[in-house]
């Protein structure tokens, strides 16, 4: 699998990209990572990528030619023009980073793992020319209900939650299935809508040892070697966890005890 990732800033992705599980699917091949620097798609001597916003107002806005072109230039075709537009390719994404895009799930990240490429767009500013959204980006997507100062970390956890998903990533595969929101599901869970009778949970509490620290005991059936009872005792904290943490998550169970 390819990312590329579209920035003014391309020093920014040393340190999420040069470590844990990103960094070795690197090295064994399994994804290949190109920072395009959007400076080198720039029109003129000062390499400006930016420009006062059409109707006034603060801040400057990312210009809509040299992200175009560097897209265009990364996937080697012309995504065309109002009159001519090309069809998109359905293996690659061109997601654009916005805190006003749809929220990134678990799914999405399912989703996007399924894909041959997934270009990844950083804005700046005040933003980016809506064009980009309306013409050239398959998705827009937030990481979360906050406004982040650019598009760089938002694209680093996208990349990172995408990567961990595929085959070979984890040392140990059973990891992905036992993690928290393993219940997500479906294209009505990405769009926020709870399924019904569908079932999210979070992951259950993990202990490692000692056994007492400070006083403070690790839960007896753990130690007890009894599997059965653990995997009981594991299914019950997490839904006891979600129900606390996430009440807005449809997990199981929630609506035997009346809980929304
Ligand atoms: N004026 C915009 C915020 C711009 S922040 C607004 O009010 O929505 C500058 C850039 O940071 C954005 O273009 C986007 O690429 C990125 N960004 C900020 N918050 C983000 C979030 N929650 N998710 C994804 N990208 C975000």
């Amino acid at each position: 699998m390819r990312f590329d990732l579209i920035t003014i800033f391309p020093e920014f992705f040393a340190g999420p990209l040069g470590h844990g599980i990103v960094r070795r699917a690197q090295e064994t091949g399994l994804i290949q990572v190109h920072v395009q620097d959007l400076r080198e798609f720039a029109h003129d001597r000062h390499r400006t990528v930016d420009d006062r916003p059409f109707g006034g107002g603060e801040g400057m806005v990312l210009k809509p030619e040299p992200l175009f072109e560097a897209v265009e230039g990364l996937l080697g075709r012309s995504v065309g023009d109002a009159q001519h537009r090309a069809a998109p390719d359905a293996r690659t994404a061109i997601v654009l980073m916005s805190a006003a895009g749809k929220l990134f799930r678990q799914e999405t990240a399912r989703r996007l793992a399924g894909l041959d490429r997934v270009v990844l767009i950083c804005g700046r500013y005040e933003g980016v020319d809506e064009r980009v959204a309306e013409f050239l980006a398959t998705d827009e997507i937030s990481v979360g209900d906050y406004v982040l100062s650019g598009g760089e970390l938002p694209a680093a956890i996208i990349l990172d939650a995408v990567t961990r998903l595929l085959p070979g990533a984890l040392g140990n595969e059973a990891s992905v299935e036992n993690e928290s929101f393993r219940g997500a599901g479906g294209e009505a869970q990405e769009s926020g809508q709870a399924l019904c009778g569908g079932e999210v949970l979070l992951d259950f509490p993990h202990y490692t040892r000692p056994a007492d620290f400070r006083g403070w005991k690790v839960p007896e059936v753990l130690i007890s070697g009894h599997h059965a009872e653990v995997a009981k005792w594991r299914k019950q904290a997490a839904l006891e966890k979600t129900r606390r943490n996430r009440p807005d998550l449809p997990a199981a169970g929630a609506h035997a005890t009346g809980e929304p």
